[in-house]
């Protein structure tokens, strides 16, 4: 069931021009998590695992905690328990299918694993979270694992600070 781009997986991210940062729109794939990928990550589409993967595709931010997906899921009227989000998350990321980040000073956030890697830079003051890449910074980094003798698998990178919104609250 393709039907283009799904808006849903537009996301933001910071890319260097040159001339600066700018937040761009970007289409991450085209891959909307259905009942077909659930099966083929091994789960059974129940209905709270399509649920909690409906708000995981809809939220605009992309990156929510279990306590998030279970507010949205009481506000749209779903009967659906805090344990079982905890439990669905949990499955969701042994099957590949979510990420878990661990920012500081907040607790686990999730966000679908779309395959395109990409870093944080998160404000402390309101938790929004930016993703960016930065080709510099990948190279830097899989040099300095060769260099170390390693072949890289993973790596995160979070940038901690105050975003202009919140300066600009203080003043
Ligand atoms: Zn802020
Ligand atoms: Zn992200």
């Amino acid at each position: 069931m393709k039907e283009g781009v799904n808006p849903v997986l537009k996301r933001r991210i910071l890319t260097d021009s040159g001339a600066g940062w700018h937040a761009t729109a970007k289409f991450w794939g085209s891959q909307r998590l259905s009942s077909k990928e659930l099966r083929d990550a091994g789960l059974k589409a129940t209905l709270p695992r399509r649920k909690i993967l409906e708000v995981l595709e809809q939220q605009e931010s992309r990156h929510v905690s279990a306590e998030d997906v279970y507010r949205l899921l009481v506000e749209t009227g779903e009967d659906v328990g805090l344990a079982t989000v905890y439990r669905v998350l949990t499955q969701f990321e042994s099957a590949g299918l979510i990420s878990r980040h661990h920012f500081e000073g907040g607790h686990s956030v999730f966000e679908l694993n779309l395959g395109q890697h990409h870093d944080h830079i998160l404000c402390v003051k309101c938790g929004r979270v930016e993703e960016f890449v930065d080709e510099l910074i990948e190279q830097r980094q899989r040099d300095i694992a060769e260099k170390a003798g390693f072949s890289m698998t993973d790596h995160c990178l979070y940038i901690y600070g105050i975003c202009a919104e919140c300066q600009k609250a203080k003043s």
